[in-house]
């Protein structure tokens, strides 16, 4: 069977290229490129001469007919990105999709991403935590994300570019995170790289004052507190509705409405004067 090959590449260091990703990226027939001037740096590098074609957002759809037919024909082909892992804010995900529909073979090839490395250098907690890719830009859906992040009770991480880093971060304040530790990470893996740390305040008025951020930024927001809740309040509305005949799971969505409980504290309760 025919192989599609994920392959992840390095996010700025070129040494963060695993074994097997070189391996694969000599072995195979065809390297599918986000933009095949860009990967040619790390080809040259590392002396890889599979023949690269081109896969971007903008022939994703009409590449993906090709890749199934190449597949179809024995070939092994690989996809990487700008930088890091594909798919991760980076195109991909239709043709995987449509490899997968296809029933060929996608292999994944693990190594850098962004994401995981500014999660891990942060010091913030790292589970669970959501991954929002890029904020949108305005309207509605950013509003919408924005009260998403302020209302958020686990560790959020987002890609930005640094010229909109600002006024994220100037966004996230005037919701009313302001009080929230953050982290900027920039420039991972590269000689400048540089963890930012402090609460969404004070990293305004840094970014205020130095409006000007070389590199590639991450930035990551940790969840905001959960409100204290009167464990005996709770048990007392869980007992007085399990015995009005309500279900369990009813009650403890009830818990949560009313009491503002995290859902899987809401079942506890519910479980622990049910029994
Ligand atoms: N697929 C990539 C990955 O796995 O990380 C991400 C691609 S996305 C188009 C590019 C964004 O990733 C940048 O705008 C930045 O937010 C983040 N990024 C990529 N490389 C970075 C680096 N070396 N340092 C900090 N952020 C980086």
């Amino acid at each position: 069977m025919s192989t599609l090959y994920i392959v992840s590449t390095p996010i700025g260091n070129l040494e963060d290229l695993t074994q097997r990703a070189l391996a694969v990226l000599r072995a195979v027939d065809r390297i599918l490129a986000e933009d095949t001037r860009h990967s040619a740096v790390l080809l040259k590098r590392y002396e890889i001469r599979a023949p690269m074609v081109s896969l971007h957002e903008h022939n994703e759809a009409a590449r993906t007919q090709e890749v199934l037919a190449w597949l179809a024909a024995g070939e092994d082909l690989a996809l990487v990105s700008d930088a890091g892992t594909p798919l991760v804010s980076d195109p991909g995900e239709r043709l995987v999709r449509a490899v997968v529909a296809a029933g060929q073979q996608v292999v994944p090839i693990p190594g850098p991403s962004a994401l995981l490395a500014a999660l891990v250098g942060a010091g913030l907690p790292t589970c669970p935590f959501t991954f929002y890719g890029f904020p949108p830009r305005s309207g509605t859906a950013r509003a919408e994300l924005l009260r998403q992040l302020a209302a958020a009770e686990h560790t959020a991480v987002l890609y930005e570019s640094p010229n909109r880093l600002g006024r994220l971060l100037a966004d996230l304040d005037a919701e009313g995170a302001g009080e929230r530790s953050a982290v900027v990470a920039r420039e991972l893996t590269k000689v400048h790289e540089e963890f930012r740390r402090g609460t969404i305040h004070e990293l305004c008025a840094h970014y205020a004052a130095q409006p000007l951020v070389r590199g590639e930024v991450v930035v990551l927001l940790e969840g905001r507190e959960a409100a204290a809740v009167d464990v005996g309040t709770a048990e007392a509305l869980a007992r007085s509705l399990l015995a009005a005949g309500h279900p369990a799971s009813e009650v403890a969505r009830e818990l949560v409405l009313r009491l503002q409980l995290r859902r899987n504290q809401a079942y506890r309760i519910v479980q622990s004067v049910g029994t």
